[in-house]
């Protein structure tokens, strides 16, 4: 099965929701670097979260989710991007990486233990407009928790999250259940969306991992009438390039440039989200090293 998000919306109460499922993602995330089980477990939860946060915005644009405290991970970060359908592609797609970056070596699990005292930082960059970043403190337990608390201040929309991560099959899904903050009667709509998130909870992870997304659907709401849209498919890309190397490397003295050179042959860059290495040797450094003369 492809990586894929799934969004519907309820005919007859004012809420909607999203199912994702991410298997190749999640290995090609984990999959060069030496992650202990517990940090796998929460950044498969982190690229589940974001996967369903991006499908929530209505812009084509990026978006970055990180994690950062006093725990044992310095940091952790998902970045993905919204593509909107072309000719070639009819479906929208989320481009999607990320990435844990740990102080210290630890086998903790769970957000608290990995993260300790800390923020979660959401930062939305639209195509078009002003970026803007909410941050809210990591005052829950769990990641799903946080994140709704985030979408209660920031956003304040009522919006309940699950998230499920395997370890042995390499696979990360969620579900993502919101309010629509349309109509007159506001206290038959709370009550509506609790109903909806009760039912929401009898998901099980076996479910989420193997059912297509009309199957568990009915499965969980088959007495509501659900409007299934088209999905939108997910794909793990890192982006880096030599091009964003050199940019980098435009940024050295061209002093310190040669001195590299003279020790090394070469200057050698490593994607830290994807581990590709780029080397660049005198002859593709020379118009760094010439600048100077200009
Ligand atoms: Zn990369």
């Amino acid at each position: 099965m492809n990586d894929q998000l799934n969004r519907y919306l309820f005919a007859d109460k004012h809420a909607r929701g999203e199912l994702v499922l991410l298997n190749q993602c999640f290995q090609t995330m984990i999959e060069n670097h030496d992650y202990s089980q517990g940090v796998k477990q929460l950044l498969g939860e982190l690229l589940t979260a974001t996967s369903l946060l991006t499908a929530t915005l209505k812009i084509e644009g990026e978006i970055s989710v990180q994690l950062q405290g006093d725990g044992p991970v310095a940091y952790m970060a998902i970045n993905s991007s919204m593509i909107t359908a072309t000719a070639e592609n009819s479906l929208n797609s989320q481009h999607i990486r990320g990435i844990a970056k740990l102080t210290t070596h630890s086998d903790a699990v769970g957000l608290k233990n990995l993260i300790g005292e800390g923020n979660m930082v959401i930062t939305i960059r639209p195509s078009n407009g002003e970026a803007y970043q909410g941050v809210v403190a990591l005052e829950h337990d769990t990641l799903a928790e946080c994140l709704c608390h985030y979408f209660e201040v920031s956003e304040q929309i009522p919006t309940k999250i699950w998230l499920f991560t395997d370890l042995e099959k390499n696979v990360s899904a969620g579900s993502l259940l919101q309010l629509l903050p349309d109509g007159d009667d506001k206290e038959q709509q709370l009550v509506d969306f609790e109903y909806l998130a009760q039912l929401t909870n009898t998901i099980k992870a076996e479910e989420i991992f193997t059912l297509p997304a009309n199957e568990l659907l009915y499965r969980l709401y088959h007495q509501e009438q659900v409007n299934l849209y088209e999905p939108q498919t997910i794909t793990y890309r890192c982006g880096c390039s030599a091009e964003k190397c050199l940019n980098a490397i435009a940024q050295i003295e061209p002093s310190e440039i040669k001195s590299i050179l003279a020790e090394q042959g070469k200057i050698s860059m490593t994607c830290e989200y994807c581990k590709t290495e780029y080397n660049f040797d005198e002859q593709k450094l020379a118009p760094f090293i010439d600048r100077t003369r200009h």
